[in-house]
């Protein structure tokens, strides 16, 4: 059964949202996107692929001549969500493809639905578009086919993923990314570059950084120069931010080069440019004898002094972090470092989970697993740690004068923004309830903070 929250699992981010109407007799593809923001990306690169063929894309399953499924094989229970997925399209439309993390085993998916049409693996682009091919031939009209400038996008218009490499180097072990993804491969700084150019052209406000792990960017390139961009983050960020969007790290390790970030960071003003002053670290825990036996990178790291001198030079500086209760071994000393580590560490945004066994992942045989209702125990003395600390910074920021920008205003003219400090979809909101005429999403606006919640915010606008 599923225990973690829902909107803090990495394996349930949103499904699709297409909205453009097919022409009459244009082949048609749905898309059902499972998994991470990372898998949402390469829905994305397909659809924008299918898209410049003449493909029209459908919202429901009626509506196409083929589904694709892009699915997750993060954990169990998402491997089992993307059978069921899978099963839902087959009944729905009959025609359907499967790709993403599980297509890696396809005896695992054609043992339980033996009538799809093909499976490919993550990021087999090519091979899905083959399929495609194969299923519904195009029919590609030269004056109807071209291109959006910002491509095809699952995520509103006004914020878009940018991903920057496939894959990791690390074997952490609670994990099987790497032997799905296989090792780190970095794209050319440039094609990044352009992409991000032609979203901000596109409109474009906000970039979001993704990655398995953002601050090895360049590593497999050696961090060569070509056609004179440097395939190093640091060099990726400071040209990112000065397309004149937000631009927000995600999947940052706490190498020490990340103290070149920060100063990229302080110089963000307003939507000026430069980098958020933003970093989204996936600690997972902070006592080093279970961060070892997790196979942590960067286990032994300093964080806390890191921490410090990171706010010294940026004191806007929002941290959000993720972490596993109960991995196997875990003793209440432990889990009590790693409260003491967060009181102190203050931290801005904080998701946890209750560890759980994953299919192949190598922390299944470490002895000393901890009971259930340990792992419940725990998980709630931290997320009402966390909750406390979230709520306490939240307070402080009552008063302030803080520029955001707009996801959305509904029908009764609640507009719905974040902060530089937020993050779309795994971060709180600021809500503004009265005089929000004109706003319109992706539009920055100034505004006084009047409330605090738990994790979100009330203000009124300025101007
Ligand atoms: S760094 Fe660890 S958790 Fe992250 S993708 Fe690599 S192996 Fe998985």
């Amino acid at each position: 059964m599923v225990t973690n929250p829902p909107d803090l699992r990495p394996d349930r981010a949103p499904r699709a949202r297409i909205e453009d109407a097919p022409r009459p007799g244009q082949p048609t593809i749905g898309m059902v996107s499972l998994g991470c923001p990372k898998a949402l990306v390469d829905s994305e690169r397909i659809l924008t692929r299918l898209r410049a063929e003449g493909y029209a894309i459908s919202p429901d399953y009626a509506g196409a001549d083929a589904v694709i499924v892009n699915t997750c094989g993060f954990l169990d229970s998402a491997k089992a969500e993307s059978l069921e997925a899978i099963g839902e399209a087959l009944k729905e439309n009959g025609r359907v493809i499967v790709t993403g993390c599980l297509g890696a085993e396809p005896g695992y998916i054609t043992g339980a639905h033996p009538t799809v049409l093909a499976v490919t693996g993550p990021h087999q682009y090519e091979q899905v578009l083959d399929a495609v091919h194969a299923a519904v031939p195009p029919d590609p009209d030269p004056f109807v086919d071209l291109l959006p400038a910002s491509g095809v996008t699952l995520t509103p218009r006004h914020y878009s993923y940018l991903k920057i490499s496939e894959g990791c180097n690390h074997a952490c072990r609670f994990c099987i990314i790497p032997d799905m993804r296989g090792r780190l491969v970095s794209r050319p700084a440039h094609a990044i570059l352009r992409e991000a150019e032609r979203l901000v052209e596109a409109g474009v406000r906000e970039l979001l950084v993704i990655s398995q792990d953002t601050s090895a960017y360049g590593l497999d390139l050696k961090h060569a120069t070509e056609n004179g961009h440097r395939a190093h983050i640091t060099d990726l960020a400071r040209d990112l931010g000065g397309l004149g969007a937000w631009v927000r790290l995600h999947y940052v390790y706490p190498y020490p080069h990340v103290r070149e970030l920060i100063p990229l960071m302080a110089a963000h003003s307003d939507s000026g440019g430069l980098v958020l002053p933003y970093l989204d670290i996936p600690f997972q825990h902070a006592h080093p004898d279970t961060l070892k036996r997790m196979a942590r990178p960067a286990a032994a790291a300093r964080t806390l002094d890191e921490i410090a001198a990171w706010r010294r030079d940026c004191p806007d500086l929002a941290l959000r972090s993720t972490f596993i209760v109960g991995f196997p071994g875990e003793t209440e000393a432990e889990f009590q470092t790693l409260l003491d580590w967060l009181d102190e560490a203050q931290l801005d945004r904080v998701g946890c989970f209750r560890y759980e066994n994953v299919a192949g992942a190598r922390s299944n045989a470490l002895p000393d697993h901890v009971p259930d209702e340990v792992k419940d125990d725990r998980w709630h003395r931290f997320m009402e740690k966390a909750q406390a600390i979230s709520e306490a910074k939240l307070a402080a920021k009552v008063g302030q004068r803080l520029e955001v920008i707009v996801d959305e205003v509904d029908e009764d003219g609640v507009a719905t923004c974040r902060t530089m400090a937020d993050a779309p979809e795994i971060d709180g909101c600021l809500f503004i309830d009265e005089d929000t005429g004109g706003l319109a999403p992706g539009d920055f606006v100034t505004v006084e903070v009047d409330e605090a919640g738990e994790y979100d915010l009330w203000g009124r606008r300025l101007r």
